[in-house]
């Protein structure tokens, strides 16, 4: 565990205090157990049985630690050459994400994720249609992911877009996806892309539709719950905090 805080970015000459603080942090933010997933003795990728050995709780819980970890300015001192290697002849990541576009939201990074840890959907809006359910089937069916979250983020352009009729080439069909969600918002203030309570308050019940419909259109993953073998759920993401709000 010392090992590993050591080469934390914040460690420095100056920084002995910092480092003592972290030291005493390392449990609560999982260091403690050795990796960004319980069990994990060091920095190489998920293997089948440790990712088989966690419930989609403490799945969601290991995320979440990851993001406190980001949020602090520390992260798991990871060797991506390692993951890449150890990961080449099989992957066993533990969820699948379905988040959007927006280049201030990578979800491996804002959750200290490595290589082989998550399958991550992306499209503007983190809207469903049939390819992403399929790469959710794929993902939870087929290679036993447990966790199946939608994260959605503060101020997403796409959410505005959808506020505003904004058209463009296939643009306008993507928004269209997003726009079931502005309608079923209850605001009683300004309805518009300006009002950012208003844009992050469709940006909730767009998850929140999106992970209803996943259920509803994906039989596969509606029996997978119903069994309890994964979890459906959703997330949203504060740019300006960094913190990744979860739903359940
Ligand atoms: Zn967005």
């Amino acid at each position: 565990m010392c090992n590993e805080l050591e080469h934390l970015p914040h460690r420095d000459a100056s920084g002995r205090r910092n480092f003592l603080k972290m030291a005493g942090a390392a449990t609560a933010l999982g260091f403690a157990s050795g990796g960004v997933f319980t069990g994990r003795a060091h920095a190489d990728a998920l293997t089948r049985a440790q990712r088989d050995s966690m419930t989609p709780e403490q799945i969601i819980e290991a995320m979440k630690k990851g993001n406190k970890r980001f949020r602090m300015g520390v992260r798991k001192n990871r060797n991506y050459l390692n993951e890449q290697k150890a990961s080449a002849a099989g992957q066993y990541p533990a969820a699948v994400l379905l988040t959007c576009i927006d280049s201030r939201a990578p979800a491996e990074v804002i959750m200290d994720l490595g290589i082989g840890d998550i399958f991550n959907c992306r499209v503007a809006g983190n809207v469903e249609n049939n390819d992403i359910l399929g790469s959710m089937e794929f993902a939870c069916k087929l290679a036993g992911a447990k966790v199946v979250l939608v994260m959605g983020h503060t101020a997403c352009g796409a959410i505005k877009g959808a506020i505003d009729d904004a058209e463009l080439g296939n643009l306008t069909g993507l928004l269209a996806r997003i726009k079931p969600a502005v309608q079923a918002t209850t605001y009683a203030g300004e309805r518009s892309a300006k009002n950012y309570h208003f844009v992050d308050a469709v940006a909730h019940k767009n998850v929140e539709m999106t992970v209803a419909a996943i259920r509803k259109d994906s039989p596969v993953l509606a029996e997978l719950e119903a069994k309890g073998a994964i979890k459906i759920t959703g997330a949203i993401y504060n740019l300006e905090t960094g913190a990744v709000e979860f739903f359940g």
